[in-house]
């Protein structure tokens, strides 16, 4: 929008009342996933007129976003779904109503007739004009499951046609529809992007109330993504997109009261920013010089004493991996990994029985050149902990920066690192932080504090009485490291 306009435009969504071809008169069938007002935007629930609905869009994304520029958005059902004089009449009253800087028109591939396409390439050449077109899919097996009433063929003749008329096509597509996989998504995707549309707006699906979709749910529910599953699947089809093709949207957006499922705990911004960080962590520039200085955290990854001290002498030797390997194969479990080097120096240790190495970091960018036989998982903890399905003899827990890495060390986080630990299990920290005693503690561990030199931490087993404290909590295993911190900071004031 910047670079078009030079400024950024809010869309101020309008329903014109045109309905949909796809239900019948009586507003009735539809879309199985679709609501019976067509999905009109929240703020202009219960505006009456035009007039009003251009008022309350307007008001709202002033005071919500600071907005000054905007653009008129036909959003609910299908704003070409009228005749030619009653698009003309309705699009040109609108734009007499408010300064707006573009328009887009939200429609079906069904509903471009040659007439109204003409006439949007004549519109377009008085104002910016973007077709949103609902493509949902283009497996045909999908978009019949889903009652969609059309074909993929005619959503790619739709935009064969509307670039034909030169105008920019933002195909709206939906991820994780039932029967679909990411094989699925990833077509849809490949061929809008073979097709060159301006850009994609992608919906995780929804399930909302009194939707035929609802009723299906009910009789017999199927998974639903999560923030972090969809999250794999976002950073795919993300990850196929030219750098030019403009992404209008990463997920859906339903009002508490209608929705059913998934119901998240991380709000569309939060949600925005972890798709930012992962793909950063995974894909970007590292920040961690070969000092082991990290830009991003402006600290050292090690203590001064040297990272290859604190694995021998903290990591490898609290855990008495040497011992524990004479007697059998023991399995590791390395999160907050990083560099590596507690587990390679692990791996240096000979013995007749085998070092099996799970390690877990966000950060891929670090990790360079590992050994085949260590098993790394790229993620945010707090989702790859609940994939694993193994038990483990030791864990080495290395946060780095623990206010700034409050999610590692959450209550919940311990709980499920409890469950993952064996008996006689061991767990190594690289901190002896208040709160983390604090949090073991609450998961069901005891730990002792350990200390050489400026190498510190812990030493957490299994056991018996919680401490008295405030450990760090993330109840929904979603929250950001400084809403972990601030939320342990407002318990310890209040107690
Ligand atoms: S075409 Fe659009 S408005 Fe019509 S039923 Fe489907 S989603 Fe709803």
């Amino acid at each position: 929008m910047q670079k078009e306009y030079g400024f950024e435009l809010y869309s101020i969504a309008v329903d014109l009342e045109f309905g949909c071809p796809n239900r019948d008169s009586d507003g009735q069938g539809g879309c199985t996933f679709c609501p019976s007002d067509g999905a009109r935007a929240v703020q202009i629930k219960d505006a009456k007129s035009l007039e009003e609905q251009i008022q309350k869009g307007i008001a709202f994304a002033k005071k919500r976003y600071k907005a000054k520029h905007f653009m008129l958005y036909i959003q609910a059902y299908s704003g070409t779904f009228a005749t030619l004089r009653q698009q003309k009449e309705a699009y040109e009253k609108l734009l007499n109503l408010y300064d707006f800087k573009a328009i887009a028109i939200g429609t079906r591939p069904d509903c471009l007739g040659d007439e109204t396409l003409a006439y949007l390439h004549d519109l377009n050449q008085k104002i910016s004009l973007h077709v949103e077109l609902g493509v949902q899919t283009l497996n045909d097996k999908t978009l019949s499951h889903i009652n969609r009433g059309h074909d993929a063929k005619a959503s790619v003749d739709a935009i064969k046609k509307l670039k034909a008329y030169g105008l920019k096509v933002f195909a709206h597509i939906i991820v994780g529809l039932p029967h679909e996989n990411r094989a699925d998504w990833s077509h849809t995707v490949q061929t809008l992007i073979a097709l060159k549309v301006s850009g994609i707006k992608f919906h995780n699906l929804h399930i909302i109330k009194n939707t035929a979709l609802h009723v299906a749910f009910q009789k017999e529910p199927w998974k639903i993504f999560d923030a972090y599953e969809y999250a794999e699947e976002l950073i795919h089809l993300l990850r196929m997109l030219p750098c030019d093709m403009v992404v209008q949207r990463l997920s859906s957006d339903t009002p508490k009261n209608d929705l059913i499922a998934p119901i998240w705990h991380m709000q569309k911004g939060q949600f925005a920013n972890y798709i930012h960080q992962t793909m950063h962590y995974r894909f970007g520039k590292s920040s961690v010089d070969e000092r082991f200085w990290s830009e991003e955290y402006g600290e050292y990854y090690y203590p001064k004493s040297g990272a290859i001290k604190q694995a021998r002498e903290l990591f490898i030797a609290h855990s008495q991996l040497e011992k524990r390997l004479t007697c059998k194969d023991v399995y590791l479990l390395d999160i907050g990994f990083g560099f590596g080097v507690n587990s390679l120096e692990a791996l240096k240790i000979t013995s007749k029985n085998t070092l099996h190495v799970s390690a877990l970091d966000q950060d891929a960018r670090i990790a360079k050149n590992l050994p085949k036989s260590i098993d790394f998982i790229v993620g945010d903890i707090r989702y790859t902990l609940k994939k694993l399905d193994k038990k483990y003899d030791v864990i080495f827990l290395d946060p780095f920066c623990e206010d700034k890495n409050a999610s590692m060390l959450s209550v919940e986080v311990f709980m499920m690192l409890k469950k993952l630990l064996k008996k006689d299990g061991v767990m190594i920290t690289s901190t002896k932080e208040e709160s983390v005693r604090v949090g073991c503690s609450h998961a069901g561990f005891k730990s002792v504090v350990v200390s050489h030199g400026d190498i510190k931490g812990l030493v957490v087993t299994h056991a018996d009485e919680p401490l008295n404290g405030e450990p760090y909590h993330d109840p929904h295993l979603v929250w950001s490291d400084k809403m972990i911190a601030a939320y342990r900071n407002q318990l310890k004031k209040g107690s």
